[in-house]
């Protein structure tokens, strides 16, 4: 039989580089043709084979309520025959906004823009903006969207600015971006000694979605709260994964710290284009048309989206839905630990809320350094382990994974009995 994921991908392969429009999708990391997606629905989707696979990437955390929730389609089906988009403002993206407020307590304002790199790349000039200073603090293996600024490694040290890790992005550019080591204290408190009075702002997934799971130590987001407030520099959460993924309040809410700066995405738009950053109202303010930080866009606050999100926002907001998602997402981290030790293999994994990461190792990763010390040939044959047996986890070691609520009992159970057969033969 023809394998039609074969075929799109060579067809894809001649019109867009690489095939793909968002260089994960190429399963470059793992080796192998990507599955050319044709439907889903609830905890599923189907390739171009039309074979089936439990999903536990859902778009990269958006698709929290699974894959066409009967209100979402609704709200998104009303939405549409009222029109595409506009150019000026409407009704729902008030609604939105308050309803994003009333769930984050940090934000008094926010702005609607489409992606997550959009809101990371404005949250990062107001910040420069409403500090007046110019440095800003990343973390190795935290990922903000591929603005320029943002596409750096760290240097040779510490009093040293990162280099590009892009072609394109001069080093002038990235000369104002520090990047530490996560849960670094000590590095952490030698950048504010050395660099403090210059810091706009320190940037950062408190809980690390884009190096596989990594939790900031209470300690380390403890002492960035306090070295920001003291240095008057901005505490800046991207929460564009962590937004309403692993709580109804991110991960500010699960570690109680509290930021200047919130930057949202993915969940809050269900699977749509659509993100935001947000803060205290006299920061907001500083953005045109009130205040002197330019940001724009043509489809920010986009009908269709807002009306998605919103739809998304309520189903999350029901009594009880994170205790079960995080329920569910631990019974799947519990039974593949549990796989694993019945095998013999080395491995560890965590969660938090709908959101989760597993290791082939015994411990669980501090900072990005660790985690690729992962095995790739190991790893890779677990991808394509599972793959082969209908579970479709990210292409890449480090990357998290999203439980939704529409995977049952039986998928959880299907995937822990599909790893552990994989376990057992190595
Ligand atoms: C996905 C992600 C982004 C980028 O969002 P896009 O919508 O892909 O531009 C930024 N920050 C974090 C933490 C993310 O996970």
């Amino acid at each position: 039989m023809t394998d039609q994921n074969d075929l799109l991908f060579e067809r894809a392969r001649a019109v867009i580089p690489g095939g793909v429009n968002s260089p994960v999708r190429a399963f470059k990391a793992v080796g192998g043709t990507p599955r050319f997606i044709q439907r889903a629905q609830g905890a599923y989707f189907w390739d171009a084979n039309d074979k089936r696979y439990i999903d536990y990437i859902g778009s990269w955390g958006p698709m929290i309520l699974g894959h066409g929730h009967p209100a979402v389609v609704e709200a998104v089906q009303k939405a549409v025959l009222e029109g595409f988009s506009y150019g000026a403002p409407t009704e729902r993206e008030i609604e939105l906004a308050e309803a994003i407020l009333a769930l984050v307590p940090s934000m008094e304002m926010v702005r609607l823009v489409s992606s997550g790199t959009e809101a990371a790349m404005s949250a990062l000039r107001l910040a420069r903006g409403a500090t007046g200073r110019k440095t800003i603090l990343k973390f190795e293996g935290c990922y903000h969207g591929h603005a320029d600024a943002l596409l750096v490694k760290a240097g040779s040290g510490l009093a040293t600015f990162g280099n590009p890790t892009s072609a394109g992005v001069p080093p002038e550019v990235v000369q104002h971006t520090l990047v530490l080591e996560y849960n670094n204290l000590q590095q952490l408190d030698e950048a504010f000694a050395l660099h403090g009075k210059d810091i706009a702002c320190l940037m950062i997934e408190a809980i690390a979605g884009n190096m596989n799971f990594v939790r900031a130590t209470p300690a380390f987001a403890k002492r960035c709260r306090e070295l920001c407030t003291q240095h008057g520099a901005l505490l800046i959460f991207d929460e564009v994964m962590t937004g309403f993924r692993v709580g109804l309040h991110g991960a500010q809410g699960v570690l109680g710290v509290t930021p200047d700066l919130t930057v949202l995405g993915k969940v809050i738009g269900g699977g749509m284009p659509l993100a935001a950053f947000g803060g205290p109202r006299a920061i907001m303010e500083q953005l045109a048309p009130l205040g002197p930080v330019y940001q724009a866009g043509t489809l920010s606050g986009n009908p269709v989206a807002t009306a998605c999100g919103l739809a998304t926002l309520k189903e999350i907001s029901k009594p009880g839905f994170y205790e079960a998602l995080a329920k569910k997402t631990r019974t799947l981290v519990d039974g593949l630990k549990a796989a694993a030790a019945a095998e013999g293999q080395p491995f560890n994994a965590d969660s938090e809320g709908g959101m989760f990461g597993f290791f082939l190792m015994n411990e669980l990763p501090q900072n990005y350094a660790t985690v690729m010390t992962t095995d790739n040939a190991q790893f890779n044959a677990l991808f394509h382990g599972l793959l082969d047996r209908g579970v479709y986890i990210a292409p890449a070691l480090y990357e998290a994974g999203f439980v939704s609520a529409a995977h049952s009992e039986d998928d959880i159970a299907a995937t822990i009995a599909a790893a552990r057969e994989i376990f057992s033969k190595r």
